[in-house]
């Protein structure tokens, strides 16, 4: 296959394996990226991709549906078993996607929403006026408190008896703690709102019951599959079989077209990974050293948004720094560490410059790094942060980039 590409088209060709040495010899700490397993990958590129099949599993509106049917099946089999849950749709070509979908399902252009800021956390389609969802609806946002930097249920509270959305999302992409979805759901409950849960940063702690699951609280679930989960890029949603009409018609005809079968059959895949005991033992793996490098960074004087982590990403507060989360982020890169710049709450500078720092240690811990390797990564961030426009101390910190991705190869622990 990867012969024939090289063949017919020698600049994409090219292109991809310039990325695959990227990958290799990075220091991936974007906490939202992983590497797909070998198998995950394999599902997704092949004859798979020539097939149209608008509709679901026995009731398509194209012949030839047999194969296809299969592999929806087992990944619709596999995620129910996963999450237990009634009802999945494993369709939505994106997070966002599957997000659209449940708003447009259940919600009116106008109706109010109740989500949590994106500089407080939360995503873009949770109400931000950029995305569709603050475009459509009248987006109100709730945030976390000041001082403890945690979820503000005080205020969700008082918001929702203000506004009475009619639906409140909970779910962040930048947020180190449990959430308390009982919590959101009591409120929901209160003002009648519908409750969507956003999963789509902690669904691999989810599944391994390292985070408190969604499920008998949400009305909707929806999540992304290629962050934690580690699957292929894409969405899914997950409801009770009340809703799952309802849902599967907001994805086809409301919002897509035709599903991406080999984006689904690596979906299944996944699943079935998700389902063994190994990912269990990973995303262990993946909370512990989240959690050893959070108590590193601070040993080594760095502010934490909320003082710590539960999960599986941590975010630096620069605020009291001379330095800002895009400068900080740029020589991360120079020496070979790939981070995202992130607002911190109540952050005084804009989107594009920010005071914080998101990491995050789903693609360290699937390279096989454990709690050692954490500690030499928090030296590594220190000495980027003193050291941030001296080009000499970076190469020096890109070799031992180099040297640490030489010993984990990225697809070491991987089939
Ligand atoms: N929801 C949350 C909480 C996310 O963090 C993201 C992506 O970062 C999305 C939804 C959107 O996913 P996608 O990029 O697949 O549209």
């Amino acid at each position: 296959m990867e012969i024939e590409l090289k063949k017919a088209d020698p600049e994409i060709a090219d292109a991809i394996r310039e990325e695959t040495r990227r990958q290799e010899n990075t220091l991936v700490m974007i906490a939202s990226e992983n590497y797909a397993s070998r198998a995950v990958i394999e599902a997704q590129a092949n004859v798979l991709t020539n097939k149209y099949a608008e509709g679901y599993p026995n009731r398509r509106y194209y012949g030839g549906c047999e194969n296809v049917d299969v592999v929806e099946k087992l990944a619709i089999e596999r995620a129910r078993k996963l999450f237990g849950v009634e009802h999945a749709n494993v369709q939505p070509h994106s997070g966002s996607q599957a997000n659209m979908a449940v708003y447009l399902s259940f919600l009116r252009p106008g109706d109010t929403i109740l989500g949590m800021d994106l500089y407080h956390g939360g995503h873009l389609t949770h109400g931000n006026p950029v995305s569709f969802s603050g475009m459509l609806f009248k987006a109100v946002s709730y945030g976390v408190d000041p001082e403890r930097q945690l979820i503000d249920f005080n205020q969700v509270n008082d918001l929702a008896k203000k506004h009475r959305p009619k639906m409140i999302i909970a779910g962040a992409s930048a947020y180190p703690r449990i959430i308390d979805f009982q919590a959101f759901a009591e409120v929901a409950r209160d003002v009648g709102a519908y409750l969507m849960i956003d999963m789509a940063h902690i669904a691999g702690l989810v599944a391994a019951n390292l985070h408190p699951s969604p499920v008998g609280f949400a009305d909707f679930i929806t999540s992304t599959t290629h962050k934690t989960l580690r699957g292929p890029r894409g969405g899914l949603i997950l409801c009770e079989e009340t809703y799952g009409p309802t849902i599967d018609k907001g994805i086809f005809p409301g919002i897509q077209g035709g599903p991406l079968m080999h984006i689904i059959a690596a979906k299944a895949v996944s699943f079935g990974e998700a389902l063994g005991r190994e990912f269990r033992d990973y995303q262990l793996q993946v909370v512990t050293n989240a959690r050893v490098l959070a108590e590193e960074l601070m040993g080594h004087g760095f502010d934490l948004v909320s003082g710590g982590t539960d999960n599986h990403l941590v975010l630096i507060d620069l605020t009291s720094r001379d330095i800002t989360g895009q400068e900080y982020e740029v020589s991360l890169g120079k020496a070979g560490i790939a981070t995202n710049k992130n607002a911190v709450p109540f952050d005084k500078r804009g989107p594009k410059v920010t005071s914080g720092l998101r990491i995050g240690t789903p693609s360290l811990t699937t390279r096989g790094m454990k709690e050692t390797e954490m500690k030499v990564v928090a030296g590594l961030l220190k000495k980027v942060l003193e050291n941030a426009h001296d080009e000499k101390t970076l190469q020096d910190c890109r070799s031992t980039v180099m040297e640490l991705c030489g010993s984990f190869p990225m697809y070491r622990n991987l089939t």
